[in-house]
């Protein structure tokens, strides 16, 4: 406290951690740059059809040295950076590009792509969506899909909630991703127009062991229902959860029980050789019969 340079408290902690992330988002922008990112795609189906009704669109980095390396190694890194923007830019290009491709060869899926909190409310949002739709026409807009984080924090929902209608009116649906495991499920659901809601994987995990997921992913259909929202089932890894989602009336689900996310090329081959188990093509439906 002798003088003011007392202040300037040296962390090399701190300081290590910031010049740590500084570096990492350059090298994030270098491999925008050089075109390491690579999306994977996710199967969604019917689950007593089989068949496949969309994709959901996964960022990888194939790193030169590391490997394919998944979200969570990099993501955090460019949370609250303009890099998060840039590389969700990106991400809506290339699936709006590989919707097309789809399209043109006659598969006729959904693809949806994963947008974080700080995309959706950044203000330029809607008019760049719109620049991405126009500058792909053979992308049908009806065909594609924006996953929101309901876990997100949305500071100003009449501002997100505006910014997706405008979205909708450009033909795109929007989806609750994680649903239930936020603070504010409930709020989102009232407030955002949201056609989806897609139910977090670690209910559907615990659904046949644990009450409460039970009690839970009921809880979900009834207010998917009364909303008038579609249900898209997370996570489903064995035939049982399967059998049991049909029962209770939910029949789009995704998970590794049915495939792990994959390449955009595998896809229309992974389409045509996959059967559901003949436990869920024999289930009865929906929870009123
Ligand atoms: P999410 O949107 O909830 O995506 C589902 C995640 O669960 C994916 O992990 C997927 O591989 C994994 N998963 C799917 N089925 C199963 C299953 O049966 N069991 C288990 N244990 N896991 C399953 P991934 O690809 O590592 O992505 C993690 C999260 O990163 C995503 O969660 C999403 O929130 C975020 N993310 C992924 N791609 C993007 C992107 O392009 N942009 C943004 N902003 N976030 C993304
Ligand atoms: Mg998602
Ligand atoms: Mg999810
Ligand atoms: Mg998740």
């Amino acid at each position: 406290l002798k003088s003011k340079n007392c202040y300037h408290i040296f962390d090399p902690v701190h300081d290590r951690s910031l010049k740590g992330r500084h570096e990492r988002i350059e090298r994030l922008q270098q491999a925008l740059a050089d075109n390491e990112f690579i999306l994977y795609y996710q199967p969604k189906v019917h689950l007593r059809t089989g068949e496949l009704i969309g994709v959901e669109a996964l960022i990888r980095w194939l790193h030169p040295e590391k490997g394919l390396l998944p979200p969570a190694a990099f993501l955090p890194d460019i949370d609250n950076h303009d890099l998060d923007i840039e590389l969700g830019q990106w991400v809506i290009t290339s699936a709006l590009k590989q919707l097309s491709a789809w399209q043109s060869i006659g598969l006729n899926i959904r693809v949806s792509v994963n947008i974080s909190a700080q995309q959706l409310q950044d203000s330029r949002f809607s008019k760049q969506l719109h620049q991405l739709l126009t500058a792909h026409p053979t992308a049908n807009p009806a065909n594609f899909e924006l996953e929101i984080l309901e876990s997100s924090a949305l500071q100003d929902l009449q501002q997100v909630s505006k910014t997706m209608k405008i979205c909708s009116q450009m033909g795109v649906k929007f989806a609750l991703d994680d649903f239930g495991t936020g603070y504010s499920s409930l709020t989102y659901l009232k407030y955002l127009p949201v056609e989806v809601l897609k139910i977090d994987r670690t209910f559907v995990n615990g659904m046949l062991s644990n009450s409460e997921d039970m009690a839970i992913i009921k809880a979900v259909l009834g207010l998917a229902k009364a909303f008038q929202r579609d249900i898209v089932a997370e996570g489903v890894e064995t035939p049982e959860q399967g059998v049991s989602l049909l029962q209770l009336g939910c029949e789009i689900a995704q998970g590794y029980g049915i495939a792990r996310p994959m390449p955009a090329t595998e896809i229309h081959s992974w389409s045509k050789n996959w059967q559901p188990p003949a436990v869920w093509v024999n289930s009865s439906t929906g929870a009123e019969g």
